[in-house]
């Protein structure tokens, strides 16, 4: 049977505490998740128990660890339907797996005159590498403009598409506005020309279904501490095929196969790609928030949070003077706002004071500020462990600071 959602809470320590005199309401699940019990408890076995360098020692503990690291890659690639094992890198997170993709695509498969597709809805992890790889390869880097609903115009992208077109980098769902990308459809369509896709899934992985073969994704990153993981351990998920012709993007130990002054060749997949001692723990804790999640009926727990976050608007929409961002057709977990006259910053600080946690500011997304022609927003965003009552809490908050602020 499968876990029951309303009883996620008590799995997280660090949701039962008080901030500011108030019972904490943590709603900027977008920038991290809490943890559960179990995920902190792989941390400590793993430092209490196991720890020694993976890959390298014959020692029973450097066994076992490599053993524990190397079950978290067969967990994570299963969780996202991998095709084969190495085919999961194990990064920092979604930053590092970015860039390792520019550089190392861009090194190969980039030459003067090439054009590079992201969107504007990017965070700027999946528009500065990109951006910085373009302008050291000399290539054009062109961005897919979003609508007045804040999506994305695939009859647009279409005509973007041509044979200069190396790549395309898009999110599955849009950090600041919480809309959902048609990346099937975005695949389909690049593939019609040969073009490889990266899927940005660091908003999404935690939320929507997660298949890489049923996407057809050639890439598809995230990072493990927006999903119920530790910090510093990510994803780089590669289809085969490009990963064995891709070079190298970090250097040094693990990585290398024979080196001579001459000539060095490199160790086989996914080692090519893991240079240096890896975050074993963080690995094995981003293994222990996958277990974690697949306690629970994917399809329930994804109309769990789709209701939630109906109800989320609905209450904020009732709010006089409050504006709500993007009205895509499908969004996901993002609740983007503003109050008319009062300064997002100002309503972060009121709401923390309330015990009531949410972002506030650009969110790694100038160009989607700049599009809204606003200097920043209030964000709130869910997580599985939120309930109706921290939306309400959110709700009074805001009426409350609105009153404090207008007076
Ligand atoms: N892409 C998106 C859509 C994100 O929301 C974030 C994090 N806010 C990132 C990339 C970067 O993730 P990280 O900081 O974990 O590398």
């Amino acid at each position: 049977m499968s876990k029951n959602i309303l009883s996620a809470k008590a799995d997280f320590p660090a949701l039962n505490q008080s901030v500011n005199d108030h019972p904490l309401v943590y709603l900027d699940n977008a920038a991290t998740t809490q943890k559960p019990q179990v995920v902190i408890d792989s941390l400590v076995h793993y430092y209490s128990r196991l720890n020694a360098n993976i890959h390298r020692g014959n020692h029973a503990l450097a066994v076992q660890a490599t053993e524990a690291y190397e079950a978290a890659r067969r967990k994570v690639a299963g969780f996202i339907n991998a095709e084969r094992n190495h085919e999961v890198i194990f990064t920092r997170g979604t930053t590092e797996s970015i860039n390792l993709l520019a550089y190392s695509f861009g090194e190969k498969f980039v030459q003067p005159g090439d054009e590079i597709i992201v969107t504007q809805l990017e965070h700027h992890s999946n528009y500065v590498p990109w951006q910085l790889m373009c302008q050291r390869r000399e290539a054009a880097f062109r961005v897919l403009p979003f609508d007045e609903h804040g999506e994305l115009d695939l009859t647009l992208f279409q005509r973007m598409l041509n044979e200069k077109t190396r790549l395309v980098a898009v999110n599955q769902v849009s950090n600041s506005l919480g809309t959902v990308n048609p990346v099937e459809e975005i695949i389909r369509l690049a593939h019609e020309h040969d073009i490889p896709v990266l899927v940005d899934a660091a908003q999404s992985v935690q939320h929507l279904p997660r298949d890489v073969r049923e996407l057809d994704a050639d890439f598809y990153v995230f990072s493990g501490h927006k999903m119920y993981g530790p910090m510093g351990i990510g994803v780089f998920y590669g289809k085969e095929k490009w990963l064995e012709v891709l070079p190298p993007f970090l250097s040094g130990g693990e990585m290398i196969d024979l080196v001579t002054p001459e000539k060095v060749t490199f160790n086989v997949l996914p080692y090519k790609f893991e240079a240096g001692t890896p975050n074993v723990a963080g690995a094995i804790g981003l293994g222990a928030a996958v277990d974690y999640l697949r306690q629970f009926d994917a399809a329930e727990l994804q109309k769990y949070e789709e209701d939630l976050l109906a109800y989320g608007l609905q209450l904020l929409s009732d709010i006089p003077d409050l504006i709500i961002y993007g009205s895509p057709k499908h969004r996901s977990s993002i609740l983007p706002f503003n109050v008319a006259g009062i300064q997002h910053y100002d309503m972060g600080v009121l709401l923390d004071s309330m015990g009531i946690a949410v972002r506030t500011g650009q969110h790694c997304t100038q160009p989607i500020m700049d599009a809204l022609h606003v200097s920043g927003t209030v964000r709130a965003s869910l997580a599985l462990y939120n309930d109706r009552a921290d939306l309400d809490a959110l709700a009074a908050g805001v009426r409350r600071a609105i009153k404090m602020l207008k007076r």
